[in-house]
């Protein structure tokens, strides 16, 4: 027997002449992830094939190949040379594995090493397994499982039960890099997730109140960081303190005005981060509505700051439940919702400007010296770098 991984890829097939390049980041990034076993990743006519791995290792391969992005289905198969007989031996032993109803699927790449169709193939190995195994039942329309059979051009057929679905989308690195405004929340490492997921290559930016926000809001942010590296690969966070841009708008300004500041002064210094670092988009978790600094006003006066790359917000349109269904499903939500303070709690005003207009938070801005401090923070940036 000869145990292999099948992997499929998803939406590479559309991107035509573009294709190889896909190709060959999807290859290179199925490397890198599985690095730390011992094993061999080959491409085969439409698909890549992980093989001469520990048969220990399998479940934590699998489920390292669930996280990245591109894939859009695996399974793992058995790889007979292509015969009949081979194919009826295999297909026997693993149907006893199973009970209930099934059916069996071929697909014939080869057309020529056995001379049945698809669908005599697959009835006559059919037979073959109800003899051996008198506990299971054909049922055609609606069977518990499936047995597929994919005879490929090499001589070499796969024969496998099960199909698990991937993270689907692009291979990280084909649409560019982008930096990621990271908190401790629920909202954006789901929205890290999801531009990874089209192929964004994602490095990250926390801004903390240091000494207001204590170590433990840092340690929860490398942690979130780590949980998505296996979907991003590896991850650089900027740690940028806004200690004292809080406290100066605490003394001077209108603190109704504070998070709308605050925020302003949180995305001028990511741009500034982007373009010293190369990433072409800003990525946010926010959502339309959630809370007063996410309605439409306060976007739009917050956003006006950044001048020269496109402020990404891959939840604008999601339901909390929905961003919640995402992050458990990411694996997140379960250190999302440990307590921490963010820098967004600090000096929290009692009611905050729902609608700001601009002229108004100008007018509050100009009451400090808002360029030199942004300096400031810029100096305060620290690098961690997050590897899995
Ligand atoms: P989240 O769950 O992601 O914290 P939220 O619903 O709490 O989001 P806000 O606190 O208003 O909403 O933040 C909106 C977005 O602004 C966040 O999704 C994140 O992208 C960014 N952001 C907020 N606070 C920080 C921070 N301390 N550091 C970096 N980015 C932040
Ligand atoms: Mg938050």
């Amino acid at each position: 027997m000869n145990r292999v991984i099948l992997i499929r890829f998803g939406e590479i097939f559309l991107k035509g002449k573009n294709r190889g390049f896909f190709e060959k980041v999807l290859f290179q990034n199925i490397v890198s992830a599985l690095e730390k076993f011992n094993l061999k990743v080959e491409r085969v006519s439409g698909r890549y094939i992980v093989k001469d791995y520990d048969i220990n290792d399998e479940n934590k391969i699998l489920n390292r190949i669930g996280k990245i992005a591109g894939i859009f289905s695996y399974s793992s198969a058995e790889c007979v040379e292509t015969s009949l007989e081979n194919i009826e031996k295999i297909a026997v032993e693993i149907m006893q594995g199973v009970g209930g109803t099934f059916k069996v699927e071929t697909n014939r790449a080869d057309k020529r090493t056995i001379a049945l169709n698809s669908m005599q193939i697959s009835a006559y190995i059919g037979g073959k397994i109800l003899e051996a195994c008198n506990f299971l039942k054909v049922d055609i329309k609606n069977p518990e499982h499936t047995l597929f059979i994919d005879i490929r051009e090499n001589h070499e057929t796969f024969v496998y039960e099960k199909i698990y679905y991937g993270v689907g989308g692009m291979p990280v690195g084909t649409s560019g890099s982008g930096l990621l405004l990271l908190s401790g929340g629920i909202d954006s490492p789901v929205a890290g997730y999801m531009m990874a997921k089209r192929g964004v290559r994602v490095s990250a930016v926390h801004f903390h109140s240091h000494p207001y926000t204590s170590n433990f809001a840092r340690e929860k942010v490398e942690k979130l960081a780590k949980l998505l590296v296996p979907y991003t690969s590896s991850m650089t966070i900027y740690m940028v303190s806004m200690t004292e841009l809080q406290e100066q708008i605490h003394e001077n300004c209108d603190n109704a005005y504070m998070i709308t500041l605050l925020r302003r002064g949180m995305f001028t210094v990511a741009e500034r981060l982007a373009k010293m670092h190369g990433r072409k988009m800003l990525i946010t978790g926010e959502s339309l509505g959630q809370v007063a600094s996410q309605t439409i006003e306060s976007m739009t006066v917050v956003s006006e700051v950044v001048k020269k790359v496109p402020i990404i917000r891959p939840l604008v349109a999601f339901d909390k439940c929905e961003t919640i269904d995402i992050a458990k499903k990411i694996g997140t939500f379960e250190t999302s919702i440990e307590p921490f303070e963010d820098c967004c709690t600090v000096f929290l005003p009692d009611n905050p400007i729902v609608k700001p207009e601009l002229y108004k938070v100008k007018r509050e801005q100009e009451k400090i010296d808002f360029d030199n401090i942004i300096e400031r923070a810029m100096q305060s940036v620290e690098v961690v770098q997050i590897v899995e």
